[in-house]
């Protein structure tokens, strides 16, 4: 599908290919705008930033998802981080700790106002080590929803990993995480998953969720796989697979 063709900003709904949808999925692109997210550079030496790849990544498994009759919400469809922080021309400076937190409230309440059935956070990893490999998927365990994050979060990363091998770079499993956006190592992203913290999070995010790292964007090797046309559809059809297996689930 053509990026051009989903509307500006942050939080658009994208309707299902066939009426009746069978559940509304948020799919959201983790960084964007000023915040480009981690950074790594491909065998070949082209420079990539995280918040493109999830942006594209994104945008194939909207399209996917919409085929399977899924209402695809996202909580962006461009560089955009939606029209409170400007666009990424006029936004020159990365986000301060609070215009963060502000970018990711507002994308729970996108995730809230659509009434979406399940929230997937898109990521990719990062380490000063070159040489660490392996994908993740992480939940909250800190909210009475957390087995059925688990049980979402265990579907994404199996197909992942799956999609991961057809794409001939067979990754490590770092496993399904246990977190909490309550913990030391919580905070930041894991708040579009994670409870109520009083004073900062308001209003938690109301569906079962995950965020997927499939690998990492500091390991040339997978960079340069997935930083293709091809490696986006894998990965793409892995999540929506993954999605969809989930939903399955939840009906039985
Ligand atoms: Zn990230």
């Amino acid at each position: 599908m053509d990026p051009n063709s989903f509307p500006p900003g942050g939080c658009v709904a994208l309707p299902a290919s066939r009426e009746p949808a069978r559940a509304v999925v948020m799919i959201d692109a983790g960084h964007g705008g000023p915040d480009p997210g981690a950074l790594g550079t491909t065998a070949d030496g082209r420079q990539i930033a995280e918040k493109d790849l999830t942006l594209s990544t994104t945008l194939a498994v909207a399209s996917r998802l919409r085929d399977r009759g899924v209402t695809v919400v996202l909580s962006r469809s461009t560089d955009d981080l939606g029209s409170s922080f400007g666009s990424s021309e006029q936004q020159a400076d990365p986000l301060t700790t609070a215009e963060s937190q502000r970018d990711l409230l507002g994308r729970v309440r996108c995730a809230n106002q659509a009434r979406a059935d399940a929230l997937v956070s898109i990521h990719f990893n990062s380490f000063d080590d070159p040489k660490v490999r392996g994908s993740e998927t992480l939940y909250d365990v800190d909210r009475p929803l957390a087995p059925r994050s688990r049980a979402l979060a265990q579907s994404l990363q199996s197909n992942i990993r799956a999609g991961l091998v057809a794409l001939n770079r067979p990754s490590p499993d770092r496993g399904v995480i246990d977190d909490s956006a309550g913990s030391e190592s919580g905070g930041g992203d894991l708040v579009l998953l994670g409870p109520r913290v009083p004073g900062y999070v308001e209003e938690p995010s109301a569906m079962p969720g995950a965020l997927v790292e499939p690998l990492f964007l500091t390991n040339p090797g997978d960079l340069t796989a997935m930083a293709t046309p091809r490696g986006v559809e894998v990965l793409a059809s892995a999540i929506s697979t993954g999605v969809a297996d989930y939903l399955d689930g939840e009906r039985r």
